[in-house]
């Protein structure tokens, strides 16, 4: 069959049209850790669904620093083991084609044909984690692109318990930038910090795609927000998203900040950048601040003072990605227009190796997305 974009459709209960399926498709495929270079275009097998999955015809994903990890091969607590070859690619917008065999009690929610976004958090789904939503808290938990092959496809095969419809006046790029950053963004500001109007918070590094969402939902809480950025360029554009003022990430942006707020100091602070700003954010805390981390793009073992930390009351937390209603919550905030994913640029698939090294130079504002297909 057809859909209305005349895209060809297939189901499990087809299994003449399965055929037709293609049998390989184009992806960035890493057989060696490194730089850029290691980045290779290569015909690989389609993935084939197993049992409660759902093959994706790949539109959009959007880059983060798990890419740049799963290419250099990082090690360290709390990372997992890449198994080359490897595909990575976390945040994936595309079209169904194909069922996977049905597995007891699944519902099919959504038909062939139709675009989507894929959750990237995936576990057991049967744990107690998984029934209360917290997929990334299950003993099985595991990231798309991370712990198996992910968007940077023509095809990728996902739970289809994990996969959303994209509403038609969303395109694939915007939807492509929410599932990481935005649902880590609104698990940290909303669930974890629980930002009221009335506070002041920091966001360290708002022109990372993590920043950058961090800043654009604690803006709409009404809250007072502080940045730090690199360049005049990035400043001006988190100051246009409503921060109000921003300090520049190569100065000393500690004491700038507890001037700015007269010794007052902030009521949360979000670093990702990690090891080089951690005890800066920690210090521009007030009296029982909150300190919210999500990543440490830039090191993971930093140089801390427990004094520092519970003779303030200051409480250290983890928001990495988000729950289900996380994930909903955001998504809907974006399909209703209240959010506005800030996209850098979109890259074609071939040039790769120049997005992915944009991303690790740090010289973008807001998401980078790959174009995979139309
Ligand atoms: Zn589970």
């Amino acid at each position: 069959m057809n859909d209305k974009s005349g895209n060809d459709v297939l189901t499990a209960d087809n299994s003449e049209l399965s055929q037709s399926l293609p049998k390989t498709m184009r992806a960035v495929v890493i057989r060696e850790h490194g730089g850029p270079e290691v980045l290779q275009i290569e015909e690989v097998p389609v993935p084939v669904p197993g049992p409660g999955e759902v093959l994706i015809k790949v539109e959009t994903t959007a880059l983060n620093h798990l890419d740049i990890f799963a290419r250099e091969g990082l090690k360290g607590p709390g990372v997992p083991k890449i198994t080359l070859p490897h595909v990575s690619g976390v945040d994936v917008a595309g079209r169904v084609v194909y069922y996977g065999p049905s597995i007891p009690g699944q519902k099919k929610h959504i038909d062939s044909g139709e675009r989507v976004l894929i959750n990237p958090a995936i576990g057991c789904g049967e744990c107690r984690w998984c029934r209360q939503g917290e997929p990334s808290m299950c003993p099985d938990y595991h990231i798309l692109g991370e712990h198996c092959w992910g968007g940077l496809a023509e095809y990728v095969a996902a739970p289809a318990r994990n996969i959303i419809a994209i509403p038609d006046h969303i395109s694939s790029e915007v939807a492509a930038a929410i599932p990481a950053v935005y649902t880590t963004a609104w698990r940290g500001v909303i669930t974890v910090a629980q930002i009221k109007p009335s506070d002041r918070i920091l966001v360290v590094g708002a022109s990372g795609g993590l920043g950058s969402a961090q800043l654009e939902i604690a803006v709409a809480t009404g809250a007072e927000v502080l940045v730090t950025a690199g360049s005049h360029e990035k400043r001006q554009k988190a100051l246009n998203m409503g921060a109000v003022a921003a300090f520049d990430s190569h100065g000393d942006w500690e004491a700038e900040i507890m001037e700015w707020t007269k010794g007052e100091g902030v009521h949360a602070a979000f670093d990702s950048v990690g090891a080089p700003t951690i005890r800066h954010s920690l210090r521009c805390l007030q009296m029982g601040g909150k300190l919210v981390l999500s990543g440490a793009t830039a090191g993971d073992s930093p140089d801390l003072s427990i004094r520092e930390i519970y003779q303030w009351h200051r409480k250290i937390l983890g928001a990495p990605l988000g729950n289900w209603e996380d994930f909903l919550q955001v998504t809907n905030q974006v399909w209703r227009g209240q959010l506005n994913p800030q996209i850098h640029h979109v890259y074609d698939i071939t040039e790769i190796a120049e997005a992915q090294d944009a991303l690790d130079q740090r010289k973008h504002f807001g998401k980078i997305v790959i174009k995979i297909s139309s």
